[in-house]
């Protein structure tokens, strides 16, 4: 023990990893206001607000839409325990960690898993989603948008209409890509998706949004068994969040957080907030790419918030990681599974996504591979300044810089 435990001094981060991202003031400001108790009417308005700005964000009428306590991990567990029953064919498609976890769930949930699988860093065509699909004919099936550990995005509408025509429901793991770039969950044809807090939202960890479409809300309301969840059982959530029975404390903290984390979202507007990142995103791999660095994905497929540059040949990326948190206070992540080692994983989201961090990560990446005697082809952060200036010579791109 300790004489004294002063208060505590968190080191200052500029967090460019995959998540958590950085967090905005009017958000932190949030976290300092008076808790109401979980039953408050308070509480309820903003549980309310939350809902209607969530089905914004999701691009989605839903009406079963809220956030869960837990982080995105427990959006997963709520989507699985919740929608697959012991015995039930489950189709997952796998080309990464995150896939991984929820054929994991899958298997622990008791239903007959199929796995349909790609390398890590490639996505899935629509005519092999298809022929997977029609193939085996499963109740349930599920994707990862935004593959966290690998950066790949995958496309979702062939997978969502192969699945309607064998009656099956899909779900669709957003963490990664909510509030980052588009998922339009009814235009796709999502049954359910999750989410979490730290990335696109620019909120602390902590919650997890989750809506579900009426066919799938429907299969709610007849399961074979209750829900071996308590917690996650989404008709108790429900009949917390709209018919205020209680279920859980509910932490009126982090649902204040996300109310203004919704709220900052929706008064910057979906449509100019993925153009920034996408934006972003493209002059970080003009950067790269000027530097002699390779991405690991090939160009349709990459996801605009987090980006995985390779490596070159014989670097120590744990050495590269420590430089740039040490030496720069930039927190970027390493991959793991087939890509530690690798890749970094640099996320370049939410709020995070500005011109000023693209350039300063760039900035330091290159120095930090100097550092191991690795000579760049041509300034990374000179190319990311030129990418900037041809786009506002350009009248198409105005406001993209954010
Ligand atoms: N799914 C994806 C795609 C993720 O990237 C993550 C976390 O990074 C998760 C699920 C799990 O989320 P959490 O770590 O918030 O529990």
């Amino acid at each position: 023990m300790r004489d004294s435990y002063p208060p505590l001094e968190p080191p200052k981060r500029l967090l460019l990893g995959p998540g958590p991202s950085p967090v905005e003031p009017r958000i932190y400001e949030a976290l300092r206001k008076p808790i109401v108790g979980h039953l408050d009417p308070f509480l309820f308005d903003v549980a309310a607000e939350i809902r209607e700005l969530l089905q914004y964000v999701f691009e989605t009428r839903n009406e079963l839409t809220l956030v869960i306590s837990g982080t995105g991990t427990s959006g997963m567990e709520a989507a699985v325990s919740n929608f697959v029953e012991p015995g039930a064919k489950v189709a997952v498609f796998v080309n990464g960690y995150f896939c991984e976890r929820i054929a994991e769930m899958v298997r622990r949930q008791g239903a007959e898993l199929v796995r349909l699988e790609r390398p890590w860093g490639e996505a899935f065509d629509a005519g092999e989603a298809r022929e997977f699909i029609r193939r085996e004919r499963p109740a349930v099936v599920a994707f990862v948008h935004g593959e966290t550990s690998t950066g790949v995005v995958q496309d979702g509408k062939a997978i969502c209409e192969a699945a309607h025509e064998v009656g099956a429901i899909v779900i669709a793991d957003t963490v990664t890509t909510l509030g980052n770039m588009p998922v339009k969950v009814d235009e796709t044809g999502i049954d359910v998706a999750y989410s979490c807090s730290q990335k696109g939202l620019a909120c602390t960890p902590g919650l997890a949004p989750i809506t579900v479409s009426p066919r799938a809300a429907e299969r709610l309301r007849q399961p074979s068994a209750p829900n071996r969840s308590f917690y996650l059982d989404l008709r108790l959530l429900e009949d917390y969040y709209h018919y205020r029975r209680y279920h859980h404390t509910a932490s009126a903290s982090l649902l204040y957080a996300m109310r203004e984390a919704l709220a900052i979202v929706y008064e910057e507007g979906l449509e100019r907030r993925f153009e920034r990142i996408r934006t972003n995103h493209r002059a970080f791999v003009a950067g790269i790419e000027a530097m002699g660095l390779e991405m690991l994905v090939a160009e349709p497929h990459r996801l605009w918030p987090l980006n995985t540059p390779r490596l070159p040949e014989g670097i120590d990326d744990v050495k590269v990681r420590q430089c740039l948190l040490n030496e720069f206070g930039i927190e970027v992540l390493g991959g793991f599974g087939p890509l530690a080692g690798k890749v970094l994983r640099v996320g370049i989201m939410g709020a995070g996504s500005t011109k000023e961090n693209v350039l300063a990560v760039l900035e330091a990446l290159e120095r930090a591979l100097a550092a191991q005697g690795w000579r760049a082809k041509a300034s990374g952060r000179e190319a990311a300044e030129a990418f900037y200036g041809q786009l506002s010579a350009s009248p198409a791109s105005t406001g993209a810089q954010a």
